[in-house]
């Protein structure tokens, strides 16, 4: 199927803001065997809108447009579909309907604006939105069936994968698309994988993708057909078994959504006491609901004086090893595990750059320890990247060994 996008905002050409609607789009589309052949983006004009709109209906068989289904005078979309395409903008009583009971469920009043978000192209079909209050549409022009969107992202998403998809596979006659299967890999990198699957191949009729999400290496495996489902689940155990330890999760589970799982099973509490990473270990945790049941707390230690005083680390330490120390490291574990009374005591030290660095701890210097009951394990890591990528591999890695 020949599928395009178009996505409209000043804000997405005029680099306020950069456009992840069409990366989205074109990520979950693929994932299920459909590939997107061209995107564009925009401004809020009509004229610009109409011209993409008409070079794109002649050329494809699918439009998926996001963007400008608001209540405001600068969301234009549906004036400007009934405009290309020769037809009257009518109130569509579905549409109001929806846009009144999104109000009503919020307990909120309804501007007499949002009854513009009802007003669309004559013949279109409404695409309920159970998450904002701009329904989508779709219509057909000849042979090229057009999805209208609201911007946001997850109104969006979640359009497209109830609404969307299920029309697309009823225009591609059900015939199975491909599926994937991604294995989200930590400590691995993308060329070493490779040879790993080079030495040990996988089956006939499974391809093999990479991608890369800082630090993690993405492993897409693919089949399509009738035995697609089986095919993958063979694939998925010969990868696991080739990438182990480094899998942590299969398809959408997160780092620290499988951390924050296997604390909250096993009953662990944790506190962590952080440096270089800044609370950034404590964000990616607390971004998962729950967290509460296992985070006791998380500091944010950056000076000398913020590890002697919150976390007890001997003065003798920070004048003899350093902040950036193994010694250090422990002891910040130790320190906050005993304040905290966890289970667990995490601790990152670290110079992150691009300032700090010594011939003999260089920037990317990290150590990480953690502290139990019965055990103690502390390690450094010499890290390369600029600050932000050294930052993020630093929490990551203290995830990982939690999850260890
Ligand atoms: P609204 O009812 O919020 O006005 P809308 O359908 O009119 O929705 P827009 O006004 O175009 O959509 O965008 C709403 C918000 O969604 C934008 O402010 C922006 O934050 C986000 N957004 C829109 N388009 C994109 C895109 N292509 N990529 C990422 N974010 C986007
Ligand atoms: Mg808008």
């Amino acid at each position: 199927m020949n599928i395009a996008v178009l996505t409209t905002g000043d804000e997405l050409v005029n680099g306020e803001m950069s456009d992840t609607n069409t990366a989205r789009i074109a990520q979950l589309l693929g994932a299920w065997g459909y590939a997107v052949r061209e995107s564009r983006a925009v401004g809020d004009d009509e004229a610009e809108i109409e011209a993409a709109l008409h070079d794109m209906t002649a050329r494809r068989e699918v439009i998926i447009g996001t963007g400008g289904l608001g209540p405001t005078d600068d969301d234009l979309t549906a004036r400007v579909a009934a405009r290309t395409f020769g037809r009257r903008l009518v109130l569509n009583e579905e549409a109001l309907a929806q846009i009144r009971r999104f109000f009503e469920q919020k307990n909120r009043e309804m501007h007499p604006r949002n009854e513009k978000q009802a007003l669309l192209p004559q013949k279109s079909v409404i695409l309920p939105n159970r998450l904002g209050t701009a329904p989508g549409f779709y219509l057909r022009h000849g042979n090229c069936d057009l999805f209208f969107l609201p911007g946001v992202p997850r109104e969006m998403i979640a359009m497209l994968e109830e609404q969307v998809l299920p029309r697309l596979q009823e225009r591609s006659g059900g015939s199975t698309p491909l599926q994937e299967r991604i294995l989200k890999v930590f400590g691995l990198s993308e060329p070493k994988i490779e040879e790993l699957f080079v030495q040990a191949p996988l089956a006939q009729g499974v391809q093999l993708a990479y991608g890369v999400d800082f630090p993690f290496v993405h492993v897409k495996l693919r089949a399509s057909g009738s035995e697609a489902g089986e095919q993958l689940d063979r694939a998925e155990l010969h990868a696991r078994k080739l990438l182990e330890p480094f899998v942590f999760a299969v398809g959408k589970e997160t780092l620290a959504a499988n951390v924050a799982r296997m604390l909250t099973d096993a009953n662990l509490t944790l506190a962590l006491a952080e440096s270089c990473t800044g609370g950034l270990v404590s964000q990616m945790l607390t971004d998962i609901p729950g967290a509460s049941r296992f985070l006791e707390r998380g500091a944010v230690t950056y000076s000398n004086s913020a590890k002697r005083d919150w976390l007890q680390v001997p003065d003798e330490i920070l004048r003899q090893d350093g902040a950036v120390s193994r010694a250090c490291a422990r002891a910040m574990a130790r320190g906050i595990r005993h304040s905290a009374g966890t289970d667990l005591g995490l601790a990152v030290t670290g110079i992150a750059g691009p300032d700090g660095g010594t011939p003999e701890k260089p920037v990317g210097t990290v150590f990480l320890a953690l502290s139990a009951a019965d055990q103690e394990r502390v390690q450094g890591y010499r890290f390369s990247g600029d600050r932000e990528q050294i930052r993020r591999i630093s929490a990551c890695m203290a995830l990982e060994w939690l999850r260890r």
